[in-house]
């Protein structure tokens, strides 16, 4: 046998590993950088692992022990770069969780899947017999014949332009305030093509919330991009994409043939060595919050990427997040610094439309058990009439939320969780919406057999089913009946079923669409001039400190939808209009919405986060437990927080441990599950706490009496209490 001079550290991802920081050692027959990828034996199975830098002080190996070799080296694959393994380390030290997990699940699967033979053929280049693709792959532009042009870029407005010099000028961050309809998708486009021009190795990436708007998105900078840099400039990276497309565009990103990438969370961890420039559009969005795994926020790694390595990066948003809106706030008389980001705001929307109209509906003065009150239902049935389009919102799908019985009690209760099964009409189903469980809807009560069973509350399947009723008589200006349609989770599982409804929304095809947040985002509906929030007070009443932003935002988003079109508008007789039906129209929220009065907003949020001790103004963290009992599952906790105290873990003095309880949906599939806060005024004081404890919770898992626990975790910065 050869002998094995190097000691190479390898960074693998495997739940038996999942220990703090762990990297694995193994024997090499030749050095080999720190970020290139191998494979690597481990127990009888072989693993995708990336070379890590040496630790400081490696344990020495016990006498006698011998490190087995590498299996192999992905050749062909140049080491993932230091800028990239930082962005690693740092995630994996903030978000509490081993570097061998984010860097290989940061990978594209096939890395992982695929033989070294299958991934060296991957790797092939192109054919000659396709010169296109190897004009593209060998980095030289040019202009493709099929390839839609944008060649005329639109001549920025006032504001569009002073934001673009702003952004020129200052190192950032930067927090693009700006309405919908503002044109933050120009001034992107711009700052990528400034970005583009002045490096022929520069790259940028450009991040969107949901997989569904990377094609709009796609399209557009495509259009824009493609005639310079070639069609292969660009690509998407998002998990709706098949495992050898998800290849394809890393690779390209990777060796620097990929100038933008554009993608949801997942892309803030593509390799770029020659990254930029980052966007991150919507930046309030919750679905940058990986909610499982490593939590981490890719709004957040995004600044600490872009710092790092030089970057400039841009969050954008027409209601953007509190915690983004106070790291920008200016500079103050008793606040002379100000905050780290730079805010550049663009209230106007192109084409001088105006926002909507805000109409509130006192609930308390329509028909009792009304959904439609009558002055909706009559200024949809102008809208029907006008040939113009209505958006109605509600954020729960399905018919109703619970069936009840009236004579014995009976709730559709899911027998897994603690929660109620969801009426489907479509299908006649009781389904649950946290374990998926399903069931036929019974004929009759199980509880004591009355025939009788009601549906209690309303689902958009149930408003799409009341308006076809309300709106039957109403003709369109063709003389056809007004046509209703509905998008949500349910009508969209199929492949490309959400676009196809989307188109049908688009070629004018529906008249009222009813949907859930889903239809809120982003989408660029030409004709719609009415939107709907039918019941949006529940949030209101929500123990969630984060409701009441949530709710404004959401509610913003979807005003944005209307009248986006300014030159449709003008060609209307009437103004956009934004209605919400609320039993509270006196609430802070609705008068500040009505106003489009995001500052204001914000303002008193943030007054009431200060005196409550609340995010921005402090950090906190979550440990969750999941047993089969909420007893055992408080327990652990409880263990946890006495071992930090026993320990007397640096920082002690600084944190707050609060006591565990119950999650607020406290059982699902049959888990029980608890929850215990931790908060602290000083970040880095939260992080060192975090990581000295992080050892304990892996013993205390370990101990006997906390066998049955069936997993616990770290949420840093959660989203949701
Ligand atoms: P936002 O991203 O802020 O919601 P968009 O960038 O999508 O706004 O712009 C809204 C609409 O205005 C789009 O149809 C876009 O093509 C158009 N637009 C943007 N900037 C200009 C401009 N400077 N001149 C003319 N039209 C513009
Ligand atoms: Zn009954
Ligand atoms: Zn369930």
């Amino acid at each position: 046998m050869s002998a094995s001079p190097h000691t190479v550290h390898v960074a693998v991802h495997t739940p038996a590993h999942s220990a703090v920081g762990e990297l694995l050692s193994y024997a090499s027959d030749r050095a080999l950088a720190p970020g290139t990828l191998v494979r690597v034996p481990l127990g009888r199975r072989q693993l995708l692992g990336m070379v890590w830098d040496a630790p400081a002080m490696p344990s020495p190996m016990p006498q006698g022990v011998e490190l087995r070799p590498i299996a192999s080296v992905l050749e062909g694959i140049d080491p993932l770069a230091p800028a990239w393994r930082r962005l690693v380390g740092f995630a994996a030290y903030y978000y509490q969780r081993s570097i061998g997990e984010i860097a290989i699940t940061a990978l594209p699967p096939q890395l992982r899947d695929l033989t070294a033979e299958q991934l060296a053929r991957r790797l092939r280049p192109p054919s000659p017999a396709r010169p296109s693709r190897s004009r593209a792959a060998s980095g030289v532009p040019a202009a493709e014949p099929d390839a839609p042009a944008d060649a005329s870029p639109v001549e920025l407005s006032a504001e569009q332009a002073d934001v673009f010099a702003q952004i020129a000028a200052h190192a950032g961050p930067f927090l693009l305030y700006g309405s919908t309809g503002s044109g933050k998708t120009e001034v992107y486009l711009r700052a990528v093509q400034a970005v583009l021009d002045a490096d022929p190795q520069a790259q940028a990436l450009v991040m969107v919330p949901e997989i569904n708007l990377t094609p709009q998105l796609e399209e557009r900078f495509t259009a824009r991009f493609a005639q310079q840099h070639g069609k292969a400039a660009v690509v998407s990276m998002h998990s709706g994409m098949t495992p050898a497309q998800r290849l394809k565009s890393w690779l390209a990103a990777h060796t620097g043939a990929a100038r933008i990438v554009l993608g949801t969370r997942m892309s803030v961890f593509a390799s770029m060595p020659g990254l930029a420039l980052i966007v991150v559009d919507e930046e309030h969005d919750a679905s940058y919050k990986q909610q499982e795994g490593a939590r981490y926020s890719a709004r957040d790694l995004a600044i600490w990427r872009a710092r790092d390595a030089g970057a400039k990066v841009v969050l954008g948003s027409a209601t953007p997040s509190l915690e983004s809106w106070h790291a920008s706030r200016p500079p103050a008389g008793d606040d002379p610094q100000g905050g780290r980001y730079l805010r550049l705001h663009m209230p106007s929307r192109i084409g001088a439309a105006s926002l909507p109209r805000v109409r509130l509906v006192d609930m308390t003065q329509q028909p009792r058990g009304a959904v439609f009150s009558p002055p909706l239902i009559q200024a949809i049935t102008e809208r029907v009439q006008r040939g113009e389009q209505s958006l109605v919102l509600l954020n729960r799908r399905g018919f109703a939320p619970v069936l009840w019985c009236a004579d014995c009690g009976w709730k559709s209760d899911c027998p897994h969780c603690s929660a109620h099964q969801v009426f489907h009409k479509a299908d006649r189903t009781l389904r649950c919406h946290h374990c998926g469980f399903t069931q036929r809807v019974p004929l009759a009560c199980p509880g004591c057999g009355n025939p009788d069973i009601l549906p209690l509350g309303k689902g958009t399947e149930q408003l799409e089913e009341e308006l076809a009723r309300l709106l039957r008589n109403v003709q369109r200006p063709d003389r056809e009946p007004a046509r209703v349609a509905r998008i949500d989770a349910d009508t969209t599982r199929a492949k490309g079923a959400l676009e196809e409804q989307l188109a049908q929304v688009h070629a004018g095809d529906i008249d009222v669409l009813v949907g859930t947040q889903m239809v809120a985002k982003g989408h660029d509906f030409r004709r719609i001039t009415l939107v709907a929030a039918v019941q949006p007070d529940g949030a209101l009443f929500s123990s969630d400190y984060r409701a009441p932003e949530r709710l404004f935002c959401l509610l913003m988003q979807a005003a944005g939808r209307a009248g986006r079109d300014a030159r449709y508008v003008a060609a209307q007789d009437s103004r956009p209009e934004m209605w919400i039906q609320t039993h509270d129209p006196q609430h802070a929220v609705y008068t500040a919405l009505r106003g489009h009065d995001y500052p204001a907003f914000a303002a008193r949020q943030l007054q009431e986060r200060r005196e409550a001790g609340l995010p921005p103004f402090a950090y906190q963290a979550m440990v969750r437990a999941d047993a089969r009992s909420q007893q055992e599952a408080q327990a652990f906790l409880q263990a946890a927080a006495q071992a930090a105290r026993d320990a007397g873990l640096p920082h002690l003095d600084e944190v707050f441990l609060y006591p565990p309880i119950p999650m607020a949906v406290q059982r699902v599939a049959n888990v029980e599950r608890a929850q215990m806060l931790i908060e602290s005024a000083q970040r880095p004081a939260l992080l060192r706490f975090l990581w000295a404890w992080q050892g304990h919770l892996h013993w205390i898992r370990a101990r006997p009496e906390h066998r049955t626990l069936v997993r616990w975790l770290v949420d840093v910065d959660p989203l949701a209490i």
